[in-house]
């Protein structure tokens, strides 16, 4: 193919000058050409052609941001849920779910997206309830969306069924998957037979060639571990690097030489864990004494290598009132939940909602020569305020695209 001549993409050719890419190092130009990083070095010559320049005066700037497990579908709902356990927050969901006409879920999803590209989020993974076919308009609305956002957003859909309930459901969900939703999904801890759905969700996924993104153990209960026929499963079927978790909760009840053994498996077949640190901390522990906290063991799979990462999970609706698609924030509840306070435990945390979803959304995961130009500029003059002070985020790049510029004025009497 006949490449156009570099003037014809204006809009994706920068030069951010002067950015912090590391903490106690130099400052950075990058030259961002063709939606693409093109050179980093510590001074660029000024370039004659129609770059952009952005002087970013020693601002930090992140590889963009993903959120890799959220609900949009229930997002911006209502908060009703007295007990603030999973069961009544299922309850209350079923009846609100009636209510609500796909225009009103499309104006909530373009709230959620916008909001989530604004903090710098480039790339974000939703579950979506499959239970039958009625399900399958919201699924359209989505897709309809991800189209609308493409050059802004990245998105993956996971349909959220319950594999091997029924025919009926079962078909929903091949449905689901043919019209374009990208992973088989489910959550076998709610289940009444929870190794059989887990069987099963392999078996569909089998079937349609689709990897899978499963809410595993979401339970206090230590002899719940249904993570562990996961790994063994995602091995047997040969899908190392293609299967994700989610929660893996009751992980961190369970005795340490099981957890270990668990953990290990964890890390041979590869598994994606994603932690909730949120929406755990409101769901999990009610009604126990003391309180647990409710999230995985974030830093021994990280130091068995598994690829650990933070997400948002449940944004305003009966599972987690609380959130704001930052996965910053997020970063640093996943800090407090998993006491990583040290700084270079700081800096990892970092990496659970940057360079680790990355990998699990199948992208480059740093800034270097030749990777996407998914870019987020952090308004702070040190890397390790992203997680410990959340300041705002002044623009998100796309594909080298500056899709949303945010000014800040503060004013003093
Ligand atoms: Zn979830």
């Amino acid at each position: 193919m006949k490449e156009q001549p570099e003037g014809h993409y204006p809009s994706t050719h920068w030069l951010l000058r002067r950015a912090r890419l590391a903490d106690n190092q130099p400052l950075q130009d990058v030259l961002i050409r063709k939606g693409r990083i093109a050179r980093i070095a510590a001074e660029l010559p000024t370039y004659t052609d129609d770059a952009r320049q952005w002087d970013l005066a020693g601002r930090v700037l992140l590889p963009g941001l993903v959120d890799l497990h959220t609900h949009l579908d229930k997002t911006y709902s209502t908060l009703e849920n007295q007990s603030g356990t999973l069961l009544e927050a299922i309850a209350v969901w079923g009846r609100f779910k009636q209510q609500r006409t796909q225009p009103e879920l499309a104006t909530v999803v373009r709230r959620a997206l916008c909001t989530a590209i604004a903090n710098g989020v480039i790339g974000l993974r939703s579950h979506i309830d499959i239970s039958d076919a009625s399900d399958l308009a919201t699924v359209e609305t989505l897709l309809t969306l991800r189209r609308e956002f493409s050059v802004r957003i990245d998105l993956q859909f996971v349909a959220l069924g319950q594999p091997g309930q029924s025919a009926a459901r079962d078909a929903a969900m091949l449905d689901a998957l043919q019209m374009g939703i990208d992973f088989v999904g489910g959550a076998p801890a709610l289940m009444p037979d929870p190794a059989a759905t887990v069987e099963a969700a392999f078996a569909l996924a089998q079937r349609t060639g689709k990897p899978l993104d499963l809410h595993i153990d979401e339970t206090e209960d230590p002899h719940m571990l249904t993570l562990e026929q996961v790994a063994e499963l995602t091995v047997a079927h040969a899908m190392q690097g293609q299967v994700t978790v989610g929660h893996c909760c009751s992980l961190a009840f369970a005795a340490q030489s099981v957890a270990d053994r668990v953990m290990d498996k964890v890390a041979a077949a590869q598994l994606n864990v994603v932690t909730l640190p949120s929406c755990n901390l409101v769901l999990m522990g009610r009604n126990m004494q003391p309180t647990p906290r409710g999230v995985t063991r974030v830093k021994e799979l990280l130091a068995r290598g598994v690829n650990v990462c933070a997400a948002s999970d449940n944004v305003h609706d009966p599972f987690n009132p609380f959130g704001a698609y930052d996965p910053l924030h997020i970063a640093n509840l996943a800090a407090h939940t998993a006491h990583m306070t040290g700084a270079p435990e700081l800096y990892q945390c970092l990496d659970l909602v940057t360079t680790h979803p990355r990998r699990a959304f199948g992208h480059t995961t740093a800034i270097a020569p030749g990777a996407p130009a998914d870019l987020v500029v952090v308004d702070a003059q040190r890397v390790l305020d992203a997680v410990v002070s959340l300041p705002p985020r002044l623009a998100t790049f796309k594909a080298g695209r500056r899709v949303v510029h945010t000014t800040i004025e503060q004013v003093w009497a």
